[in-house]
């Protein structure tokens, strides 16, 4: 570990010897709250191996959350850690504005091969921010481009997650996302989130699948297709509680999109490289072919900062064919491309093709079975998921799936149980969120969720 400085605020100081305390004093964790800014750097993690991680205790504990949906090979993989070496020591760095390197080309051909047919392109980002910003501004160009400069709106869901930069988080809907927060809103429609748990009483699911595609017929009718640049979904709600839509879902949302000229960009931050089973999900798992599919997270398995837009090769088509062969697409990003990044993504999709995949299919049933057993205790209301990725989502009162309130801490209770049980889940006010590495064994599975388990019973004691 690198050496500690003696001198983090002035003169040499022994308590800075500490980390938490150098932590509070320099580092803003992601999503802080304004009175605890500082004191949010809790819980360090000093190693991992597999599916664990140690903590500064030494404690050794599952990674549920896989990091943040990302560590999908595991923790400590030799091969990515030496490709990672290697093309550093090869070639770090190269400017992407005028030069390319091999390994961004070769990955971008190796991804096109597992996309729908015709999404071909490949532009690549630090994450899945730059990742759906980057979608979205090339919808805004080629619609300047084509002439159409008013067919600009985004559609987006309630209860979805899509970033943390302007344009990209101005598409979120899950709560507290704006109570804060200026967002570019005048640009967003939002549609009701596809959560057949939270459908109104007494509908069946197929009809609240109509209700949802209705929604988004009225809503290309009120505003006018003439106005509507893209529809943005995550085949699965990832941060939004894993949300998985009714069946058939997306295919008629796709068909609203084809139909009116709307681009349909598939955010797979989270549901790509295996997640689901599949390098993508929109086709293998949903049978939709999107104009464009966001990534990040698991195309390193989290190892380097690498995102980026698969985009259909149709669109550029468009762009040639069009009377401004002059414009251009003026977004770009120092480290777009960046061959060290690209080289870890293709062993990553060595290791994903080489058995990764096939094991997280076959290890996947007994995931969502398991888990699924939990439903017995009271405190849950529904354990929902596909493929690796699950929820398990705690009510107040079964019958009337009343929310939790907040004040409960239901999610952070059961996290700090399953701490001190050897787990890390990812709280979301009254939901935890399971999506382990897809290394994970059947034994390991069983492991989590008796942890899991007892981390519920021990929050349901306390709340009586
Ligand atoms: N899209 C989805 C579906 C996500 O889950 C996330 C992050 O969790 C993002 C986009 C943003 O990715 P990043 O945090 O890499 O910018």
């Amino acid at each position: 570990m690198a050496a500690i400085p003696k001198t983090a605020n002035g003169p040499a100081d022994e308590a800075a010897d500490d980390l938490t305390l150098l932590a509070e004093r320099h580092l803003v964790q992601p999503w802080p709250v304004s009175g605890s800014i500082g004191a949010e750097a809790r819980g360090r993690l000093d190693a991992g191996e597999g599916i664990y991680v140690t903590d500064a205790s030494g404690r050794r504990l599952i990674d549920g959350p896989a990091g943040m949906w990302c560590v999908n090979a595991g923790h400590r993989n030799r091969e990515l850690a030496e490709v990672m070496a290697s093309q550093a020591m090869e070639l770090s760095y190269n400017s992407p504005w005028y030069t390319t390197n091999a390994p961004s080309v070769i990955l971008s051909a190796r991804l096109a091969e597992h996309a729908p047919d015709g999404v071909d392109h490949v532009f690549y980002t630090t994450g899945g921010s730059s990742a759906v910003e980057t979608a979205l501004r090339f919808m805004q160009f080629a619609n300047n481009v084509k002439g159409r400069p008013e067919k600009k709106l985004i559609v987006s869901r309630q209860g979805g997650y899509h970033g943390s930069t302007y344009l990209s988080a101005s598409l979120n809907g899950r709560p507290r996302d704006h109570d804060w927060m200026d967002s570019a809103s005048d640009l967003v429609v939002k549609l009701s989130c596809p959560d057949p748990f939270r459908r109104p009483d007494g509908m069946s699911v197929e009809a609240f699948c109509d209700f949802l595609v209705e929604e988004f017929r009225q809503v290309i009718e009120e505003k006018g297709a003439d106005r509507i640049g893209a529809f943005i979904a995550e085949p699965v709600m990832a941060s939004g509680g894993v949300i998985v839509p009714p069946p058939g879902y997306l295919r008629r949302m796709q068909d609203l999109c084809r139909r009116n000229d709307i681009l349909f960009i598939a955010d797979e931050v989270v549901t790509a490289f295996g997640r689901l089973g599949h390098v993508f999900a929109s086709k293998e798992v949903f049978g939709i072919e999107p104009d464009m599919i966001t990534f990040a997270k698991g195309v390193t398995s989290g190892y380097f900062p690498l995102g980026g837009v698969m985009i259909a090769g149709r669109l550029f088509e468009e762009l040639r064919r069009s009377n401004h062969s002059e414009a251009m697409f003026a977004h770009g990003l120092t480290y777009s491309s960046h061959p060290v990044g690209c080289a870890v993504a293709l062993k990553n999709l060595d290791i994903l093709e080489g058995g990764l995949l096939a094991h997280a299919r076959a290890v996947s049933d007994h995931f969502q079975q398991s888990l699924k057993a939990l439903e017995e205790l009271p405190l849950v209301g529904e354990v929902r998921g596909l493929g690796l990725m699950a929820c398990v989502e705690c009510v107040a009162d079964r019958a009337s799936k009343n929310p939790l309130t907040l004040d409960l801490e239901v999610g952070k209770r059961i996290d700090r149980h399953c701490q001190e049980l050897g787990l890390l889940v990812r709280p979301l006010i009254h939901m935890c969120v399971m999506s382990p590495p897809l290394t994970i064994s059947l034994e390991q599975i069983d492991d989590m969720v008796s942890i899991l388990r007892r981390g519920i019973e021990l929050t349901m004691d306390d709340l009586t």
